[in-house]
């Protein structure tokens, strides 16, 4: 359905209200909420009943639910708290200044939904301070490097701030002459569309910020063609008026993208209403993580698969690892071999590093996977396990 074609009126918008315990679940058993109360415990749960109304409760494997309702299974050991030591590239806090010409600022620590399989679940933990509320050091910070012409403004999801806060971080960082592009990551036109349907003023302060020579970059997050709602469309539409650029960027999960033809289905519709696929990523080894990752090999070539069911505007994406040493793509597999490239590089030395290391098709990171002799990679560590949850 085309974007243009689609028109909600304000009262049939269904209103968002945070769901932040699992009792609230009507379609959850009694029995299913006792069995999950340790995984939220441990593993902070968020819904809303916007998305919540998109799951299929008649289908146990309905890749809606698998994304935001809790899993036992991910109680079971498995992956780091911060697989990609960010912590390691964090300047001040809440600053992180891993390449270059991007600094991310983590403006909060919420998102309108929590993934299940989220790769900063560590913020969602009480006693992280990774995140700031005063932003001034960060803003400070990126005065002073004026090789920072690209911000990414994170966390959490910044579209939840109240738009007077965002306001004023945009106002802050369009004071700065060097900073060229601003990126908002972003689930929010996929967990609650109605933050852009509802709130003008919010697409005002955007147009006002994204300007011919410096834009705003909405660098949403659509895991599935199901989010792709007509109030999302609309979302989206919103955003392209106020002069914002919308690209799209997911990790491959089991169970709920890492069928080719959900994901050709994806890209391409994503294609129609102008948001571009801009990475697709290899799922971080996070703790609980285990039963939403899918090795490398198999997500390569489900890519690869899912390209060839693409139209060519709908492909232009990368699959890469956001890896502590950067983000490495992976560029081809064979029977042998497994071919990857730093895309973006931590330490200059790697920048465009061309790896090739043995096939496992059972590895899940960078770490576990052995250089072929001539190519170097130090991470590899033959104790670095991962077990498999199939
Ligand atoms: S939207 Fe991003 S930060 Fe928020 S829960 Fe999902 S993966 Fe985590």
């Amino acid at each position: 359905m085309a974007a243009n074609h689609v028109s909600i009126s304000t009262e049939r918008r269904k209103k968002h209200r945070f769901v932040l315990n699992i009792d609230r679940i009507p379609h959850l058993t009694a029995d299913e909420k006792a069995r999950l109360k340790p995984v939220t415990d441990r593993y902070a749960f968020r819904a809303n009943e916007y998305y919540l109304s998109l799951i299929d409760w008649n289908d146990p494997h309905d890749p809606i639910r698998r994304l935001v309702i809790p899993d036992e299974i991910e109680l079971r050991p498995w992956g780091m708290l911060d697989a990609s030591k960010e912590s390691d590239v964090t300047v001040r806090q809440g600053v992180q200044h891993k390449y270059g010409r991007v600094a991310l600022l983590l403006v909060n620590e919420v998102c309108a939904a929590f993934c299940r399989y989220c790769f900063r679940k560590r913020l969602f933990m009480n006693g992280n301070d990774e995140v700031t509320y005063d932003i001034e050091p960060g803003i400070d910070y990126i005065r002073h490097h004026p090789e920072i012409d690209n911000v990414l403004l994170t966390g959490g999801d910044p579209m939840i701030l109240k738009t007077s806060r965002l306001e004023k971080i945009l106002a802050a960082l369009r004071q700065i002459d060097h900073v060229r592009i601003i990126r908002i990551g972003t689930k929010m036109p996929a967990f609650n569309p109605f933050r852009f349907l509802e709130d003008d003023r919010l697409m005002e302060v955007l147009k006002r910020y994204s300007l011919p020579d410096r834009r705003i970059y909405m660098m949403c997050h659509y895991d599935h063609p199901r989010e792709l709602t007509p109030q999302s469309h609309e979302a989206i539409q919103r955003l392209l008026e106020a002069g914002v650029i919308c690209v799209n960027q997911n990790p491959i999960i089991r169970g709920i993208s890492d069928d080719p033809d959900v994901m050709a289905e994806l890209w391409n519709e994503l294609s129609f209403i102008g948001v571009q696929q801009y990475y697709v990523f290899q799922c971080r080894p996070t703790v609980g993580n285990g039963a939403y990752a899918i090795p490398i090999v198999e997500a390569y070539r489900k890519v690869e698969e899912a390209k060839r069911k693409c139209g060519g505007l709908a492909k232009r994406l990368r699959f890469l690892m956001s890896h502590e040493s950067g983000k490495i793509e992976v560029v081809g597999v064979d029977h042998r071999y497994i071919y990857m490239k730093y895309h973006r590089a931590r330490h200059q030395v790697d920048e465009q590093r061309f790896i090739v290391c043995h096939r496992d098709d059972s590895a899940y990171w960078l770490d576990q996977l052995k250089p072929v002799e001539g190519y170097e990679n130090k991470y590899y560590r033959d104790s670095f396990q991962l077990p498999s949850f199939r």
